[in-house]
């Protein structure tokens, strides 16, 4: 059971969910809210393993395209969080997804490290996506970059530079976003890239700021990849710099 207090504290809200519609958590707030809200997911995963593979989405051609992704993504943004979809049903209107620092009890690196926290996909939003008519894939994984953008900053302590302010992180996170279109473009230069910035423009609002400062930031990102070959910790700072010019 997701309680409106498990979704209300201790977690952050991201994706193509109707912003206004849905609560929006706070962005640094580890402990109990967000282990009580794993506890709900049915079963999560680690991608930490290469042999594991990610939950069904009901398509195998997705699901493999899709872990392939994540993977890499998790390559690109080097960070491990355990994945997992949930039941976003009550999480907006066009539902969620979202990226929070704790991870499942039962879920570690073989090495038994920890996991750098858990990115959320929502069963409805992924409908969503898919019923979109071009590049459904590509829009899942606009969002899934998104969410593993939140992690980097986790990781990083990036919330705490930008004082906690949502907008400013929801922006870096939309420019981390467009950076991982920039690195995909370069190794693939028909990648469907434009498609970040749209999906980006095209969700959110409210805290996550406006659909022309959200596709600005994506497309800022896509640049410190594609264009100017930044490493990813020259690429964060980038962002940073991004952002507070508004
Ligand atoms: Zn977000």
């Amino acid at each position: 059971m997701i309680t409106r207090r498990a979704l209300i504290l201790g977690l952050l809200t991201c994706g193509c969910a109707r912003v206004h519609a849905r609560p929006q958590g706070g962005c640094l707030q580890p402990g109990v809210t967000a282990q009580a809200f794993l506890s709900s997911v049915d079963r999560v995963y680690s991608l930490s393993g290469e042999a594991e593979i990610i939950p069904t989405s009901g398509n195998q051609l997705l699901d493999r395209a899709l872990t392939r992704a994540l993977a890499t993504l998790s390559r690109d943004f080097e960070v491990i969080p355990a994945f997992a979809y949930y039941d976003d049903r009550n999480d907006g209107a066009g539902g969620n997804a979202r990226a929070i620092p704790a991870v499942h009890s039962g879920l570690h690196r073989a090495d038994g490290t920890v996991l750098d926290g858990t990115v959320l996909f929502g069963k409805n939003l992924l409908r969503h996506c898919l019923a979109r008519p071009q590049y459904p894939d590509a829009a899942i994984v606009a969002i899934a970059a998104h969410e593993f953008g939140h992690i980097l900053q986790f990781k990083r302590g990036i919330a705490l530079r930008m004082g906690g302010n949502t907008t400013m992180i929801e922006l870096h996170a939309d420019f981390l976003s467009g950076y991982f279109a920039g690195l995909r473009k370069l190794r693939t230069p028909d990648y469907p890239a434009a498609v970040f910035g749209a999906v980006a423009a095209s969700l959110g609002g409210g805290d996550h700021g406006t659909p022309h400062q959200r596709g600005s930031a994506v497309e800022a990102g896509f640049l410190a990849a594609a264009r100017d070959k930044l490493a990813l910790s020259q690429a964060v700072e980038q962002g940073i710099r991004h952002v507070r010019r508004g």
